[in-house]
């Protein structure tokens, strides 16, 4: 079992003062030695009567001297007996039973029980008075009440104790900071949600409300007198260096406000607090204590990473949905074979296309292109070699066309090409680019053992004033391509929409 703590400092002050009085006796000698001052006085005494009895002797009077001794006897109860005895040892006058209690003092002293006084005749021993007192340490065993001295201890144990308590409880009460602090404030503070406490200069938590201490799970008297620093703060690599709010706020004298902290509460329940600090100053603007407030957003947070987490997942099924829509988009508009847009996507593009080269008044081309003597390969080598021969030729020619033209199959070996702003020129050097690097690069592509020859011939035409439609513009590409056919395969044509005729620029060279 503990004491109240005010009891027991009590004890300790009381202890400490009878420690330092027996200390500084020790030293100083301050208390009455009680054997030294009996012995003193029955010396005194004894000298006293042994100047009366020589007087009384010097007239050979011991008749009066007995008389004297044994009225002395039974008068003085602190004597027990008396004798005047000569040099030569011969009693002169005695109390009875002298005798008997008289034992013969070692070294012929007197002791403090036995005491003997020496008369002088001039400078010769005449005698001695022998006086034979109640034995010291026989008075000391029959008292029953201790000696004064540790009485006087007795005493200042008891009162001292009984002051120090006193004066201590009434200080503390004084040094007590909480009790400074009116009870209908801190019933106004108990009421709020938010935790509050407030510190004194040091840190010290000198007032914790309710929810602070449901918050960190402690009672009022762990709290107080205890430094909000120790409490157990959970730090992270950026928390670790950086200085507690109330330290910031003490440090610039100026409010923190909404700093998120972790507190490890009782039993390791985690709280998230956001906390808001103000400086509590004196007259002359001094930082003298910190008003600490403690917002617990532990729950919210909870339901903050639940909701980013539904928030996760929603979008993760948000872009597997948007997968599968571009998957069945690519499905829908492109050509499995060769991953270009099928025919109906493509015509959607160049019907955009067009309208926007009218509204613009800006010019636009069309490539038809198709491989040359296709039905050779498929009836040579087979139909899979001819389906990589249309993957390889796509491929080849995909790599010299512009970002903004777009590429489309058209059906079987043919394909058709829009390309936005590009006129006659540019439109036929893209197209003999492709022919050129079908030519060239293509055959050697094609995974055969025998190395094979694969050319394309194209067709051009590029849109003019009078066209209503795509199909139109298309429809010059393929006569264009038509005469590139009949001019000897592996060429571009250019149509010309004015004369009606397939311009060939360039002369046939390859069959497989
Ligand atoms: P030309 O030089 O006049 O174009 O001669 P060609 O043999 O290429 O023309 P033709 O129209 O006679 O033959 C085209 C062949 O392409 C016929 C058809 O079997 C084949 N074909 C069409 N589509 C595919 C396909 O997707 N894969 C394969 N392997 N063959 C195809
Ligand atoms: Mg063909
Ligand atoms: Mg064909």
């Amino acid at each position: 079992m503990r004491l109240p703590p005010l009891i027991g400092i009590s004890i300790g002050l009381v202890s400490l003062t009878i420690t330092t009085m027996l200390l500084g006796n020790t030293f100083f000698q301050v208390a009455p030695d009680e054997r030294e001052q009996t012995f003193a006085y029955r010396r005194t005494l004894s000298e006293a009567l042994a100047i009366q009895y020589s007087t009384l002797a010097s007239y050979h009077d011991f008749e009066t001297i007995d008389i004297a001794m044994n009225e002395l006897v039974e008068r003085t109860p602190d004597i027990l007996s008396a004798a005047l005895v000569s040099a030569t040892g011969e009693t002169l006058a005695a109390t009875s039973h002298h005798e008997s209690l008289w034992i013969p003092p070692e070294n012929n002293e007197s002791t403090l029980d036995q005491v003997q006084i020496p008369i002088f005749q001039g400078l010769a021993k005449w005698g001695v008075l022998q006086i034979r007192f109640h034995s010291y340490s026989a008075s000391q065993s029959t008292a029953f009440l201790p000696l004064p001295w540790v009485r006087f201890i007795i005493f200042v144990a008891l009162l001292g104790f009984l002051g120090y308590y006193f004066f201590m409880k009434r200080t503390l009460r004084h040094l007590d900071p909480s009790s400074v602090i009116p009870k209908r404030v801190k019933a106004a503070l108990d009421n709020l949600e938010e935790g509050v406490v407030i510190l004194d200069a040091r840190d010290q938590i000198i007032l914790a409300n309710k929810a602070f201490l449901s918050q960190t799970g402690k009672d009022t008297a762990a709290l107080l007198g205890s430094s909000l620093t120790d409490l157990t703060w959970l730090t992270t690599e950026e928390t670790l260096a950086e200085k507690t709010p109330w330290e910031l706020a003490r440090l610039q004298n100026r409010p923190q406000t909404g700093v998120p902290r972790v507190l490890s509460a009782s039993q390791g329940n985690l709280r998230k607090l956001l906390i808001n600090c103000s400086p509590i100053t004196d007259d002359h603007g001094n930082v003298t204590g910190m008003l600490v407030s403690f917002n617990d957003v532990t729950e919210l947070d909870q339901a903050n990473a639940q909701l980013v987490s539904a928030l996760h997942t929603l979008q993760e099924s948000q872009s597997e949905v948007m997968k599968k829509n571009e998957e069945l988009e690519r499905l829908a508009t492109r050509d499995p074979l060769t991953g270009c847009f099928n025919r109906r996507a493509f015509f959607e593009q160049f019907e955009q296309a067009f309208v926007s080269a009218r509204a613009n008044g800006t010019t636009l081309s069309c490539i038809m292109t198709d491989i040359d003597h296709f039905k050779a390969f498929n009836d040579r080598y087979g139909h899979a070699l001819g389906d990589q021969v249309i993957q390889v030729v796509i491929k080849t020619m995909s790599e010299c066309i512009r970002p903004t033209d777009v590429i489309g199959r058209y059906g079987g070996e043919e394909f058709c090409v829009i390309l936005p702003e590009a006129d006659r020129t540019v439109a036929m050097t893209i197209a003999e680019r492709m022919r050129q690097k079908v030519e060239l690069e293509s055959g050697a592509k094609i995974r055969t053992t025998s190395g094979i020859c694969i050319t394309s011939s194209f067709g051009v035409a590029s849109i003019s004033s009078d066209l209503v439609d795509p199909a139109e513009l298309v429809d010059h590409a393929d006569k264009a391509l038509y005469g590139a056919k009949e001019g000897g395969r592996n060429q571009v044509g250019f149509w010309n929409h004015r004369q009606g005729i397939a311009e060939l620029p360039y002369s046939p060279v390859a069959v497989p």
